[in-house]
């Protein structure tokens, strides 16, 4: 266990995007977690007096690597992204895939090899910090779109994540969750949890605060993309006993046509 733990940042960008900033207060390591946007960033990291030495890609949309070479021309910072888009992540110069271990300070990340959203999305899960940044894999309640994957690629990534800590901090690139809670009561309306999760976020999105981080464990609970197991999502959808995968593909097509 490192001794310190990892300073993050949470900065509102654009519409509905979280850029953050993760900073080793020992060895002054800065990380800039899918900049969208340079002004917004290079502010951010002022405000601190941080200087940023990588910029961590989790998928080549342009509202998460937007500013890559404005901040790259700016700052002397490299740029870790995954491997398997390395032609769509501009400015590129570390690429990882699953299994790979960055180190920020002396706090280490694993990369996990996330497929679904695009093909080659990945997340970072700093384990002696309990931090995910899993960019638009997961969501509070929701999970990315299938732009470039299957309905099976995208499950086998959320039980990746699933096999998490239940403690983990997950830090989501959108602030979806109102959305996303809504279209969950559809198909789990009875779950007490999201009932009880849905009136809090209610509460903190009507004063404006953020709803993300969320967690590894509360998701587990309430997010209906981890749950096609549950008898009564399965019921509700009209799915008892069907294959797991197959009742996750159902409630990932319900929310499209939401
Ligand atoms: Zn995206
Ligand atoms: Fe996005």
């Amino acid at each position: 266990m490192t001794e310190t733990r990892l300073e993050i940042a949470q900065i509102p960008v654009l519409q509905d995007n979280y850029l953050f900033l993760i900073h080793d207060p020992v060895s002054g390591e800065t990380g800039i977690v899918d900049p969208a946007l340079e002004d917004e960033t290079v502010n951010a990291l002022g405000a601190r007096g941080w200087q940023p030495t990588y910029i961590f890609n989790t998928h080549h949309h342009w509202d998460h690597v937007g500013a890559n070479l404005a901040l790259k021309e700016r700052y002397e910072l490299q740029i870790i992204g995954p491997a398997a888009d390395r032609d769509r992540i501009p400015g590129i110069d570390i690429a990882v895939g699953e299994g790979d271990r960055i180190h920020l300070g002396d706090h280490a990340a694993e990369v996990l090899f996330v497929p679904g959203h695009t093909s080659g999305h990945i997340a970072y899960h700093f384990a002696d910090d309990q931090a995910l940044f899993c960019g638009d894999t997961l969501f509070a309640m929701g999970c990315g779109r299938l732009f470039e994957g299957t309905p099976d690629e995208m499950w086998s990534s959320l039980s990746k994540l699933m096999l998490l800590p239940d403690e983990t901090a997950v830090y989501c690139a959108h602030e979806y969750t109102m959305a996303n809670g809504r279209f969950a009561l559809t198909v789990d309306p009875e779950n007490n949890d999201l009932i009880a999760r849905m009136n809090d976020v209610e509460r903190l999105r009507a004063d404006g605060v953020p709803t993300v981080p969320t967690s590894i464990g509360l998701e587990k609970t309430t997010n209906p993309f981890m749950r096609p197991m549950s008898e009564h999502i399965q019921e509700t959808i009209g799915m008892v006993g069907a294959p797991i995968p197959k009742v996750f593909a159902e409630v990932r097509k319900r929310k499209d046509n939401f």
